[in-house]
């Protein structure tokens, strides 16, 4: 039991880290960008703020919405895929702009925000994805974003060594979720991907501080 807070939470994986995280005995603080998702995070017992991490006016104010808190827990996980493209196809300034800004520029402008709210040896996890992995390429889909990840693999990293005395931070990638962006063919369930991700979170030592990691425990290479 603790305090959590889920940047990203109106649906799918940030929604499950709510649901669990309250079933778990949690007081969990949520953010959503509608009014829809803020109402779905109230039903769920969670305090929730209305955050657009695209925003910096929305971002700018998150220090002040969360003073007082000791967040044992912080989950950065609202993402967008953006075009799904294969090969090498040149993104649009648009589609570049909505997918950096979201993924990467978000956790920029949302990070500085938390660093008062950390309880001591708190755990503070980016949303990343195997697609993120340089070492780790298999095929070239989704150009953008595997860009746009490996970017917030390296705002995890440095990161990780500014807050190593407050707290252990993680890059994540939750598998291949059925969600609205993993689609209905993806391997695992959100159930599955969040309690995976919880547990080895739960099993965290200072030693795992910049490390990056699969739901499962699984080490990835960066
Ligand atoms: P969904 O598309 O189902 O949900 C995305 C979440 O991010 C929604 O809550 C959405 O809010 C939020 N979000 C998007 N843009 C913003 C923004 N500008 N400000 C605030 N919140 C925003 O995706 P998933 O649940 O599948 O993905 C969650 C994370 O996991 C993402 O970072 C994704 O990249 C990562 N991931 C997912 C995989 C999968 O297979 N599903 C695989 C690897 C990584 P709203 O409802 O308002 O749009």
């Amino acid at each position: 039991m603790g305090q959590t807070l889920i940047i990203g939470a109106s649906r799918g994986i940030g929604l499950e880290f709510v649901r669990q995280c309250r079933a778990a005995g949690d007081q969990v603080v949520a953010t959503a960008r509608s009014e829809a998702g803020l109402a779905l995070l109230q039903a769920e017992g969670a305090t929730a703020l209305k955050l657009d991490v695209a925003s910096t006016a929305g971002a700018s104010g998150l220090a002040w919405q969360i003073d007082g808190h000791q967040f044992d827990l912080i989950v950065i996980n609202a993402g967008v895929f953006g075009p799904r493209t294969s090969g090498l196809q040149t993104p649009t300034e648009a589609d570049f702009d909505l997918v950096m800004h979201t993924n990467v520029l978000g956790a920029m402008r949302v990070i500085p925000q938390l660093t008062d709210a950390l309880a001591p040896g708190a755990r503070l996890a980016l949303i990343s994805s195997t697609m993120a992995s340089i070492g780790g390429r298999d095929n070239n889909s989704g150009w953008l974003y595997r860009a746009s990840k490996a970017a917030l693999n390296s705002v995890l990293k440095d990161t990780a060594t500014a807050l190593r005395e407050r707290a252990i931070c993680i890059s994540l990638s939750p598998g291949w979720v059925r969600t609205d962006m993993g689609g209905e063919d993806a391997e695992i369930d959100v159930q599955t991907s969040v309690a995976g991700m919880l547990r080895l979170l739960a099993g965290l030592t200072p030693a795992d501080n910049a490390c990056f990691f699969d739901y499962n425990g699984q080490p990835l290479p960066w």
